[in-house]
């Protein structure tokens, strides 16, 4: 057997003898009762930038999105298929989740091929046209314009990290264009947040809408 698989059966083992065996009234709870998240995170699909560890949160506390650069693309009626926006529908309308984290990260695979993508542009380097990940990474265009606006001269990592800041503003921004969201947040039963986790120091900052910047998470609650 690989490897691979013996160390995730291995960890298998390791989790029914201690993990489960410690919640296993939470897990009672939750399958009698059902999952009762307070908290919607939409996470990248990262390996590194699991929501759930960062946060030392236990089964049925986080209802958790994840796809490639954790975005939120703008409400679209349009007959497609929008997974993203289906389990965004889930966790308002029926879990009825009282707060939003866009949870973004330093090192963005996505991010950083969003910002390469649009600096090779002009040249004569080939777009990747049949590409799911440029088509999904348009969504975020507007915060590498915001981005290379703010600072032209940045090396592609300082402008990727920049831009990965842009792009979870433009994630809430799209967020609202969802009538069941602004609705929620206009009578108060919803609100939206941006955290940013640095990977080398385990570090989240926020941002702050207020004040147009991020800061350390233990300063702004
Ligand atoms: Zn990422």
């Amino acid at each position: 057997m690989a490897t691979e698989i013996k160390t995730l059966i291995q960890g298998y083992k390791q989790f029914r003898q201690k993990y489960f065996e410690e919640k296993k009234q939470v897990f009672k709870d939750l399958t009698l009762h059902g999952q009762k998240p307070k908290i919607l995170v939409v996470a990248c699909s990262d390996s590194r930038v699991d929501p759930a560890i960062v946060t030392n949160c236990k089964p049925g506390d986080l209802f958790v999105i994840r796809n490639v650069a954790n975005i939120i693309p703008p409400f679209e009626k349009d007959n497609g298929y929008h997974g993203t926006s289906a389990a965004l529908e889930f966790g308002v309308c029926n879990l009825k989740i009282k707060h939003i984290i866009i949870f973004g990260h330093t090192q963005c695979g996505g991010i950083i091929s969003l910002v390469k993508d649009n600096s090779l542009k002009g040249s004569c380097q080939k777009h990747q046209q049949n590409s799911f990940i440029a088509k999904w990474m348009e969504l975020a265009k507007p915060a590498y314009d915001a981005a290379l606006c703010e600072a032209p001269d940045l090396p592609t990592e300082k402008l990727s990290e920049l831009c990965g800041q842009y792009s979870l503003i433009n994630s809430l921004k799209n967020l609202q264009t969802f009538p069941w969201v602004s609705q929620k947040i206009a009578s108060g039963k919803l609100s939206l947040h941006a955290w940013n986790f640095d990977l080398p120091t385990g570090t989240i900052k926020v941002y702050s809408e207020e004040q147009q910047h991020f800061t350390e998470l233990n300063d702004y609650y």
